[in-house]
C-alpha cells in the first residue's frame, strides 16, 4: 500500500459519500492504540484525515480500506452537520452529548454508525477499483 493507492481509495470513498468539501490525507505516526483521525478545519474549509504509519506496515488492503472509510463516513457527519462541535460540546442530531467521554468509544452514535458502515463501504471500493483494470 503506497501513497497513490490511499488516494485512489479516498477518492471513491469521496465520490460515494458526496463529500463536498477538500479531504487531506495526512499520513503520521499516532499512538498504537489509534488507526485515523478525523477533523475538520473551518478555517481552510478543508478535512483532514490523519492515518496512522503503521497501517501500512502491518495491515491489509481491506484493513487500510476500512479506517479510510471509516473516517469518511465522520467526514460526512460533520458536513451534514448531524456531528458538530461547538465550544468544546459535541452534538449529534443537534442534541448535546453532555457525556461524550463517560459513554464509551463504542456507543458514541457516530462511532456506531461509521463502524457499520465501514466494512460495506470497503467493499464498494474494492469492486470499484476491479471494475477499472
Ligand atoms: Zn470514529
Amino acid at each position: 500500500m503506497n501513497t497513490t493507492e490511499v488516494q485512489k481509495i479516498a477518492d471513491i470513498l469521496i465520490e460515494e459519500l458526496d463529500i463536498e468539501r477538500p479531504v487531506e490525507i495526512l499520513l503520521t505516526e499516532m499512538g498504537f492504540y489509534e488507526d485515523g483521525c478525523h477533523s475538520f478545519d473551518s478555517k481552510s474549509n478543508k478535512h483532514f484525515i490523519l492515518l496512522s504509519n503503521h497501517l501500512f506496515k502491518w495491515w491489509s488492503w481491506t484493513s487500510v480500506a476500512e479506517v479510510l472509510a471509516h473516517e469518511m463516513v465522520h467526514a460526512k457527519q460533520t458536513e451534514t452537520q448531524v456531528l458538530r462541535y461547538c465550544d468544546g460540546q459535541v452534538y449529534w442530531n443537534d442534541k448535546p452529548y453532555k457525556d461524550t467521554w463517560i459513554l464509551g468509544y463504542w456507543r458514541r452514535p457516530w462511532e456506531v454508525e461509521a463502524r457499520r458502515n465501514e466494512k460495506t463501504l470497503a467493499k464498494i471500493v474494492r469492486n470499484r477499483l476491479k471494475e477499472m483494470v
